[in-house]
């Protein structure tokens, strides 16, 4: 088995630079327009098919034939306020450098031996964090996000865990399915990093909007620890920033739990 960790390793500067271009574009709820422009360039050029301008700037992108398995990730930044410019204070620019890394890793495979079909959720406003039922979430659910899905996972940088640290969340809905994606993501995580990386956490609220998905289909959710040792900086503050040296961790664990998924039957 080639190891995904120095495959992953090996995007980290494109991770980097594609983090940094996301940066320079921080754009709140509902505005992402450059960030879908971003995105839809990387993504096209390996080789996924669109679906563009879902809840105003969201984005759909399927690549390969047969099983669905998806991964979904926020876009927005957090807005101006009376001290700041507008910023990506909960480090969704990471989150979808991570998610582009392992687009792919996994396409790669899917244009080869593997068969199934990536799908990535682009999902705008996921800070706005409304119930009302025209949230981003649901938008992209409506227009077919889930559609024919097996499973959906996700990730979200964490700069309170350590860096090069992992944390599966606990199913918050305990049922069998649930469980089993929730091991898949462990056993992921843990055959890269060493069970010691890797802990279990509890969280009553899913990374920003992505507990709206899990309402209709099973899947699993991790933490990337990305902390800065000595300065952990808490989301939303005007001082958050990331380890960024762990990304490509991010892009491994996430390629590693989509393909077994794929791999079963
Ligand atoms: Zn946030
Ligand atoms: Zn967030």
């Amino acid at each position: 088995m080639i190891n995904l960790l120095d495959e992953a390793r090996d995007l980290q500067s494109d991770i980097l630079s594609l983090r940094r271009r996301l940066q320079t574009t921080p754009e709140p709820a509902f505005q992402e327009a450059a960030t879908a422009e971003t995105v839809a360039n990387a993504l096209k050029a390996c080789g996924f098919q669109l679906k563009m301008g879902i809840a105003e700037t969201g984005l759909l992108a399927d690549t390969g034939a047969g099983k669905v398995v998806a991964i979904h990730t926020a876009m927005d930044a957090l807005p101006a306020s009376d001290k700041q410019a507008a910023f990506h204070g909960c480090g969704h620019d990471a989150n979808m450098a991570c998610v582009i890394g392992a687009a792919r890793i996994i396409a790669r495979r899917l244009r080869g031996q593997t068969s199934g079909t990536l799908r990535l959720i682009f999902q705008p406003a996921a800070e706005l964090s409304s119930h009302a039922s025209n949230a981003a979430a649901y938008q992209m659910i409506e227009a077919g996000a889930l559609d024919n899905c097996s499973a959906v996972f996700g990730i979200h940088v964490d700069s309170t865990i350590r860096s090069g640290r992992a944390a599966v969340v606990e199913p918050v809905l305990n049922s069998s399915t649930h469980q089993h994606f929730r091991e898949i993501m462990q056993q992921s995580a843990v055959e890269l990093l060493g069970k010691s990386q890797v802990s279990l956490v509890t969280r009553t609220t899913y990374g920003c909007d992505f507990s709206r998905y899990l309402e209709k289909v099973p899947g699993s959710l991790v933490y990337l620890g990305v902390g800065i040792p000595g300065k952990f900086a808490s989301h939303h503050s005007p001082d958050f920033s990331i380890d960024e040296t762990s990304l490509y961790v991010g892009a491994a664990v996430l390629a590693n739990t989509v393909l077994k998924t794929l791999a079963e039957k």
